[in-house]
This record gives C-alpha cells, structure tokens and sequence, in this order.
C-alpha cells in the first residue's frame, strides 16, 4: 500500500473493517511514516482535540520524524511493543491533561517485510488516575478504582492478595470472588497456562507464568518492572476463550514495601484490531496478485480459471467453479456438474444479483433456500456461495464456492470475491471483445480467400477466349476476313480498344494473384534510357487526352536492379493515371534522380488530387476514392495495390502526395540501387 494507492479501491478492505472500531485508528507507512488512512474515530477526535490528526502527539507538531537526531517513536513502538504515553489537554474537557496510549502493530508484507503499523489511540486517563488514587488512598480501594476496568491487586512477597477490584471478575466467576487471602496460583486457578512463549498467566502449575514472576522479581530487584503482554485462556460458563492484557507491578510511595501493585490492562480488543488489519492485508495481497494475473489471460476459460483457483486458494474451499456465457471451469468436482447446476437455477428463474451464502447470511427468496439446500445436500456441501459476475450492468455469470468442511463465510472473504468478481467484468468485456474480433477476422480471412481463388479462377477463364477474341479482332481490322465497310471498320476498332482494355485488366488480375509466389528477377537496369521508352510508350496516349508528358533524368544515374519486367507494371499503372486524372491540357511529369543512394522516382499531374484522408488508402486494393458506379474515372481500384507490392518486393518504399482536391498529386518511388546479392 502506498500513498497513492491508499484511496485505490483495494483499501476499501481496510476502510470498511475499520471505519467501524470505536478507537481513533489510523495506518502509517513505516518507510515514510506518512499516515495514509485514519478511522472516523480519529477523525472525530482530532476535531475535538484541535490537531491535525490525533496521531501527532506520536510524531510530534512537525509531521513524521525521520532524521537521525530525532527517530521517531514508531519504530521503537513497534520493536517494543510497549504503548507511548502522552499527556494532552482536550478542549473543552476540563483543565487537566488527559493520558493516552498509542498502540501500534505490525503489518507485514507477503515476504515478511514490515511495510505498515496500525496504530491505535486509547484513552488511558481513567486507569492513570485509578492507579493514582490508589497510590493516595493505600489499602482503600476509592470508587474509581473499583469500577475501573483495569485489574488492579495488591499483593504481598507470598504473592498473596490483600485488594483486588471490581475487574477481577473478568477473569475468574463470581463466585469465586474471595479470592483476598488467597495465593495468585490459587485465586486464578481457573485461568489457563500457555506454551506462548510470551509467559502465561497465572497457571497454578506453572512457576514461570508471567504474572507470577513479575512479582517475585518486583521484590527481589525492588523496583517496578516493564509492561509485558501475557495471553490468557479464560474459562467462563465451560467455554474458553483467549484474551490479551498488559502486566505490570510497582511499589506504592505511600504502603509498605512488603506490598506491590499489580496492573492487568485487557488489551485484547487491540490485538482483535491487529489480528483483523493482518488479515485484511493479507486479503488485499490477495487481490492484488489475482487482479495482476487478470491483466495477463488470453482468453475466457483462462480467466474463469484463474477466478476458480484463485478464490478457492484464498478462501480455503475445495470446490470452486466460474462460469461466463456457455464457457464454465471448475475444481474439486466435475465442471459438468456446474452446467447441469446453473442450467437449474435458470429454469428455476434463480440469476442472483448479489452475493448469496449458505448458511443463509439473510434471509433468501424460498426458491433461492430450495435451491441452495438440495444443492448442498446432493453434494454433502457445509457451505456454498454464490456470487455474480456483471457485464454492462448485466449478470453474464458467476462464481461459486463450497466447502465439505469450513463451517461460515467471513465477510472479508465476501468483500475479497465481491471485489474480485466486479474487477473480472472489465477483463471478461475485453476478453468478449476480442473473441468477437477473432471470430470476425476468421470469417473476412475466409471471405478473402474465397474471393482471390473467384478472381483466380475468373481470370484465368477469361484469358483463353480473351486472345481468341483478340486473334478474330486483328484479323477483321486487318482485313484478312474480307474487306469491311467503313461502318464495319469503325466497329471492328472499337471492338478492339476494348477487348485491349479487358485484356489489360484480365492480366493485371492474374499478376495480382500470381504476385505472392512471385521470383524476381532483378538486374542492373539503366534507368535513363529505359525511362526514356516508356515514357515515349506514353506518348501517343497523352496527346489523344490532351495531356503534355514531360521526363527529367538527372545524369549521373547508375543502374538500379530491378525486375524490368515487374517495374515496367509500376510505371505504366502510375502514368496511366496520371493521365487518367489529369485535367485537359494538363501535364504529367516523371523524374528521377540518385540521393545517398537511393534511386528517387516521381511521376506528378495537374489534375483532380486526392483528399488527405485518403492518400494512404489508395494503395489498398480495390480502393477507390470515388467508388461510386456513376464516377467519372474507369478503373478496378487495384493498380496501386500492385505498384506498392512490386515496390516492396524490392525492397523499396512508396507513397503519394496532393495538396488535396484539384492540386494535382505525385507519387514517390524510392528503391535502393544496389540490390541483393540473393536476387
Ligand atoms: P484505378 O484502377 O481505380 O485507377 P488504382 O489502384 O490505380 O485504381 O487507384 C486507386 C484510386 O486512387 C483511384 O481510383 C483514384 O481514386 C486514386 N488515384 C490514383 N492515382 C491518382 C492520381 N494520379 N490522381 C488522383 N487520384 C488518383
């Protein structure tokens, strides 16, 4: 836990166990002692108090204390154990200066490392001025110190007891109360040793408990000894149960030496406090580990599982299951079992909302109670539980725990899978989503490979009766089916442009899908002169679409290796629609140069231009900026589709460029000259 993670929703474990204590509590971090959370008690008291925090008498008025000539007192706090005193005057509460004791307990990390102390402030002004009216009135006991709750007993060197007060009955019954006279082994006979290696009480049959050897070492080394904790199993009714106190001795200025007073200060709800935050860390650990793990699933049944085991682990149960849409893990019994389960509880109208225990924590819905308990029945479960899981504001599942053995669920164990489960519906909504992608990308893989085995296949057809086609045409334009009218003639020309254009199209087609298992056949290719023919290919083209078609060959051109073959398609499809989209009386301009060498081509045009958006879309294939079947421009939208994949086949790069609509574009080639030795 650190200072920025101290609101973070993992602490609402801590916030929600303590915000109830009814001492002021609050969390530091040892490492910076910045005190990261305090309870509403503290929070109430340091109003009243007029500080900061109630916690600044530890720390004094200046904040944590970390230097090397004024160590704070936690540390020492915690290594001892012993609670620091402090004097303070309350406003409002009377003149005096009220005693507190600041308690503080360790927190540890996984690996044992002290990283937090819970420190708790207890109003210690009413035992302080007990033990000072019994240092006035002697052997009197005023009404104070009768009613107080801390035991106090005055005892001689024979361990005898001459007072005790009203608190004594905490540890022994009533009836017993005569206990002046008698011997502390005797009188608290009913108050158990322990092996704790802290010292026991009053065990009649052990000579070194605790409470017993102070007074003995009170009166061989004549002073009052230091506080120490002592555990005691107290035995009320025939039931037992384990409290904490504080034990300490010392003479009394106005009684004899022969007696000794003897402090027992119940700290146990302390130690309930210490014993509560331990775990709670412990369950926020835990959380943190399974949220991290969540981040790293790949998929539904990996989180279900992770849920599954996770919770199990934590909570101790030996059946878990998880289960989101038709997806269902499970451990301890068969994941079938699960199913047939949630499939009952469906057709029984059972989707809980919220979190459901057996035994019942609540009261349940009667079909919820009859489901629950044949459930627990059929599988001779002690305890089930049953949580949500939400999506969208949505039950799209759930988690559930059973134990043949744990007889109840604790509520941290709630707040842990109530926690564990609402972080679990983000992953899950990832997880759908990507799954839902996955399914997506399968389906459009499919739809594309279906559609370049069509286009394979089509164009493959088309080539045979296309050249038939074409051989007929020659021989009619050129008269060697006869001679033709003048009418037939222009027909037979029009036929033959057009069974061109479908020829060039149908071949493009079949190097597009021939392009993936393509060999290239790369060699030095003396660019200057090569250009000079296409371009001058070109020619006859521009002038019938009115377009002036200029190159530019910087001289000291090397050759380039490239695939002629190839390279030729590159050029012709970008001349090709820079006069396409050229404006009339426009003009189209091709150049290149050598830079740090690499060999540099554009081939720019006056005309229409391309919109921002779309400049790098275009060399996607069978894009088009106008794709409408009204547009102006013929075309099938996979020219440039085939200029990037030759470009890149060479290791080069291609992009295009427009100032936008009607500025004209350019297209810019850029191809290492060397080549590889590979080709
Ligand atoms: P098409 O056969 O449709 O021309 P291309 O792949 O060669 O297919 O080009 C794709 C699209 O890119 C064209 O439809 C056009 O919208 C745009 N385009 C290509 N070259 C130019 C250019 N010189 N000027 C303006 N737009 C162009």
């Amino acid at each position: 836990m650190t200072q920025e993670s101290a609101g973070r929703e993992e602490d609402g474990f801590l916030r929600r166990a303590l915000d109830t204590i009814v001492h002021p509590v609050c969390i530091v971090d040892v490492h910076s002692y910045r005190i990261l959370y305090t309870n509403p008690a503290a929070r109430e008291f340091a109003d009243r108090a007029q500080a900061t925090t109630c916690f600044e008498f530890l720390y004094g008025s200046t904040g944590p204390c970390d230097s090397p000539e004024r160590p704070c007192p936690l540390v020492s706090l915690l290594r001892e154990r012993n609670p620091v005193v402090v004097e303070h005057i309350v406003p409002g509460e009377g003149p005096l200066p009220q005693t507190f004791e600041i308690h503080a307990s360790p927190i540890f990390d996984d690996e044992g490392v002290l990283t937090h102390a819970v420190l708790v402030l207890v109003d210690a002004t009413s035992s302080r001025v007990a033990a000072q009216e019994i240092a006035c009135s002697g052997l009197e006991l005023s009404g104070i110190v009768e009613h107080s709750p801390v035991l106090y007993l005055l005892v001689d060197q024979d361990q005898r007891i001459w007072r005790a007060n009203k608190a004594v009955y905490s540890l022994i019954p009533r009836v017993e109360a005569s206990i002046i006279g008698q011997r502390l082994g005797e009188a608290f006979h009913c108050v158990h040793a322990h092996d704790d290696p802290r010292g026991c009480g009053f065990g009649p049959a052990c000579d070194e408990c605790t409470v017993r050897r102070l007074v003995t070492e009170t009166f061989t080394q004549g002073a009052g000894l230091e506080r120490h904790e002592v555990e005691m199993e107290i035995q009320t009714n025939g039931s037992a149960h384990t409290r904490h106190f504080l034990a300490w001795t010392s003479f009394l200025p106005n009684l004899p030496r022969s007696l000794i007073l003897v402090v027992l200060e119940d700290i146990t709800p302390l130690r309930e406090i210490e014993e509560e935050v331990q775990q709670l860390v412990s369950y926020r650990n835990q959380f943190n580990r399974i949220t991290a793990e969540m981040v790293r699933v790949a998929d539904l049944p990996g989180l279900l599982d992770l849920l599954s085991r996770s919770l199990s682990q934590a909570c101790r149960v030996e059946w878990s299951g998880a289960w989101v849409d038709d997806v269902a893990v499970s451990r301890g019994l068969p994941t079938e079992i699960i199913h047939q389960e949630v499939a009952r509880a469906r057709v029984e109208g059972i989707v809980p909302d919220r979190i459901l225990t057996w035994p019942p924590g609540e009261d349940l819905e009667p079909r919820v109670y009859t489901w629950f308990s044949q459930v627990v029945k059929r599988y001779g479960l002690r305890t089930l539980l049953l949580a949500p899981i939400y999506v969208n504001e949505r039950v799209v599942g759930g988690i559930g725990l059973g134990s043949f053995q744990k007889s109840h669920w604790h509520a941290n164990e709630i707040s842990l899978i109530e926690m564990v489960s609402r972080e679990s519906s983000i992953v899950i909504e990832r997880l759908r989503l990507i799954r839902h992608l996955k399914e997506m990308n399968a389906l459009l893989e499919k739809a594309l490979q279906v559609r370049e085995i069509v286009l394979q296949n089509v164009s493959h057809e088309l080539r045979t009766p296309l050249t038939l086609l074409k051989g007929y045409v020659e021989l009619l334009a050129e008269g060697m089916l006869g001679d033709l009218t003048e009418q037939q003639r222009k027909a037979v020309d029009v036929m033959r442009r057009h069974v061109d254009r479908l020829q060039f199209m149908v071949e493009r087609l079949i190097l597009m899908s021939a392009l993936h298992s393509y060999q290239l056949h790369r060699e030095p290719l003396d660019m200057g002169p090569w250009l000079q023919r296409v371009v001058e290919d070109w020619q006859h083209q521009a002038q019938m679409s009115n377009v002036t078609l200029d190159l530019n060959v910087s001289e000291d051109l090397p050759p380039v290796q490239v695939d002629e073959g190839l390279f030729r398609h590159v050029l012709d499809n970008l001349i090709s629609n820079a006069i396409k989209f050229s404006q009339q009386e426009g003009r189209v301009r091709v150049r290149a140069w050598c830079e740090e060498k690499d060999f540099h081509l554009t081939v720019s045009d006056e005309g229409i231009g391309i919109p921002p958006e779309d400049l790098k879309r275009i060399f996607d294939r069978f894009y088009q900026v106008d794709a409408q079947p009204s547009r102006r421009f013929e075309g099938l939208g996979i020219g440039l589709s085939l200029v990037r994949d030759i470009v890149e086949l060479h290791e080069g790069r291609v992009w295009a460029e427009s100032e936008g609509v009607g500025r004209g574009a350019t297209f810019h080639i850029v191809l290492p000259c060397g080549g590889t030795a590979a080709d």
